[in-house]
């Protein structure tokens, strides 16, 4: 069965977080003299002298409108990264446990877990990017603590199959991380409805894809109450700057524009699709629920350095499990795809 108070390193279990001022006092007073903050304020902005929101809860109000998910269930993370090594440090034991990555896949977890020094496990995916199951059972034992998942996955850009990711959540008694960086370009849905009947499920999302905010560093992790609460004992305590809270909370008033820029790369994706397939060079445009494309050509490293040195650059994933001669290609303004296709054109 599913144990949190089990799966938590003990440390973590026990420990005693660090308690801001902000944490300490949280009405409204006339005079702030608690947290040696200071008073006169910046030359340059003067309302960035206080510190901010340790729990970004106006925030958190906003995406919970958003995503139908309550507050308490929600943590910000500077970057899904964050997300991403606050859950490895707060559940696996250094030297002793491990994770499960599926490859190919985003490379962050293997390289926190590296930093953390927690062992990876890696099992790949089956030659159709799905999830080998047999496989993942044999290579989980005592000290898997997380499985990590990424759907629609990165760089190859397909979903999971649900009953697959389903199977693991009810067969799998550590966390199951369902990494969501892509899903507003999906033709699936979500998982973040599914919390309340998988304990052991936390989905990532961000708003450095879909939301066009990458500079800002703020990513989601959804969970439940438990899991949020120890993460929140983890994080550094300001992990989210005052900054990023306030523009977070502007863009987050925009859905419909970005609804509106989501159909644009949708439809352009649904170009790139259709027209890269005609050019000799290109052996195979993998489909795609995400904002770019997984693309088999005959040379991909030739083809990497000439798109380069016609001043495009794309990502040569040739090196990568299951990836022989792919390049992955983000799916740009309609003008930058056109560029795009025109200079594979000319290639000879
Ligand atoms: C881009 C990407 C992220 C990074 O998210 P940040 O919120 O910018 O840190 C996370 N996961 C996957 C799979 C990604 O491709």
């Amino acid at each position: 069965m599913f144990n949190l108070n089990e799966l938590v390193r003990p440390n973590i279990r026990d420990l005693v977080p660090y308690s801001s001022a902000r944490d300490e006092f949280k009405g409204n007073a006339r005079v702030y003299l608690d947290a040696n903050e200071n008073s006169l304020g910046s030359p340059l902005l003067k309302w960035y002298n206080r510190y901010p929101d340790p729990l970004q809860w106006a925030v958190k109000e906003k995406i919970s409108a958003i995503k139908g998910v309550d507050p308490g269930h929600i943590f910000l993370g500077n970057g899904s990264d964050e997300c991403i090594d606050v859950l490895i440090r707060t559940f696996c034991e250094p030297g002793m446990d491990n994770i499960v990555i599926v490859p190919p896949t985003y490379g962050m977890y293997e390289v926190s877990a590296n930093i953390n020094n927690v062992k990876v496990k890696k099992v790949p995916l089956t030659p159709d990017f799905q999830l080998d199951l047999p496989a993942l059972e044999e290579a989980v034992d005592d000290f898997t603590k997380i499985i990590f998942l990424c759907s629609p996955n990165n760089p190859t850009g397909n979903s999971l199959e649900r009953g697959a990711v389903e199977a693991l959540l009810n067969n799998y008694f550590g966390l199951v991380v369902m990494d969501e960086a892509y899903i507003n370009f999906s033709r699936q849905r979500s998982y973040v409805p599914d919390l309340a009947e998988f304990p052991n499920l936390v989905v990532l999302q961000t708003l450095s894809k879909a939301w066009g905010l990458a500079a800002l560093r703020v990513g989601m992790a959804f969970a439940s109450r438990e899991i949020i609460e120890i993460m929140n004992k983890v994080k550094p305590p300001y992990n989210i700057n005052q900054a990023s809270q306030e523009l977070a909370l502007k863009a987050l008033e925009e859905v419909e524009q970005v609804n509106e820029m989501i159909r644009v790369l949708v439809q352009e994706r649904g170009r790139l699709e259709k027209e890269l397939p005609s050019l000799s060079l290109v052996k195979k445009v993998y489909p795609s629920d995400a904002n770019f494309l997984l693309v088999q050509v005959s040379d991909a490293r030739k083809i990497y350095q000439y798109l380069l040195d016609n001043g495009i650059v794309v990502r040569d994933r040739s090196s990568v499990v299951l990836c022989n001669d792919c390049l992955r290609i983000t799916v740009g303004t309609e003008r930058e795809n056109t560029e795009l296709l025109e200079a594979l054109k000319q290639f000879n």
